[in-house]
């Protein structure tokens, strides 16, 4: 499934191509998919010029003067940037024409999502989708005493609370559980119990984490292909994630699994406390 870093990638390598750029017509090649396309997407876009691109979480967001595109690739969805006569395959469900090229929404298990919030619709932060979302984890909002102060009256542990995505957005399985190891939390660790120290650690942690994954282009997602069209199969060097029975890379213990909420975590129970 694409996480934050898969989007923060997509945006960064689509945006070069889109802003400023006019929309010249948009082709939808079947109703939507997670949920309808905008029926009146085409006459909505055609003509009007795509002034910024910006992600808000797993939400990649191109800003009209009229309104804003949210796009969500969903579990298997990507986008990529075509000579705009690119005959369309299978599973190529929408294009939105600007110059001599398309973006094109690719989404095999059509889960992903393409909606749009009209200006008149009121503040985009308050979108149904949106205004329930956490802070940015890499912008200054994101910092450990929020972090500390929002958990408090939490019981859960600290790797769901991550998950959750009510305080800070975008940490996914992966990357919860790389971060949590950087900053030796035990996952399980109820989140009221860390420390405001521990915290700094763990911001310090996430942060790395993810800027990482931005840096080497996503993680190793299979469905995610990159904007030049080649397979994005970006091997990273995992400290636990997905190593159960492994050694540890920094003691050399056993690795562990563990099922929280019906995902798995990853930890070694020597460095984790
Ligand atoms: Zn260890």
């Amino acid at each position: 499934m694409p996480e934050l870093p898969e989007v923060e990638v997509t945006r960064r390598g689509v945006a070069p191509h889109l802003t400023g750029q006019r929309v010249s017509a948009v082709i939808m090649r079947r109703a939507g998919l997670r949920w309808p396309f905008p029926a009146d997407l085409p006459a909505l876009l055609q003509d009007h010029t795509i002034v910024a691109t910006g992600r808000r979480g797993k939400y990649l967001l191109l800003h009209f003067q009229h309104g804003t595109l949210l796009i969500h690739l969903g579990m298997s969805g990507h986008l990529s940037i075509l000579p705009a006569t690119t005959p369309a395959g299978k599973h190529d469900h929408i294009d939105i024409i600007v110059g001599e090229n398309a973006l094109r929404m690719t989404d095999p298990r059509r889960f992903g999502a393409v909606l749009w919030h009209a200006v008149t619709d009121g503040d985009l932060d308050h979108h149904v989708l949106l205004k329930n979302l956490g802070v940015e984890p890499l912008e200054d909002q994101f910092d450990a005493e929020l972090l500390f102060r929002q958990t408090r009256q939490r019981s859960a542990a600290v790797k769901q609370v991550l998950l959750a995505g009510d305080i800070v957005v975008g940490v996914g399985n992966i990357y919860a559980s790389e971060s949590l190891f950087k900053a030796k939390i035990n996952p399980k660790t109820p989140a009221k119990r860390i420390s405001l120290a521990r915290y700094r650690l763990l911001v310090e942690a996430i942060r790395e984490t993810l800027a990482a994954a931005i840096q080497q282009g996503g993680s190793t997602l299979k469905d995610f292909v990159g904007v030049d069209g080649q397979s994005g199969y970006f091997q990273q060097h995992y400290f636990v994630y997905d190593r159960a029975g492994e050694d540890c890379r920094l003691c050399g213990h056993t690795v562990r699994k563990i099922v929280q909420g019906q995902r798995s975590s990853f930890y070694c129970p020597h460095c984790q406390k």
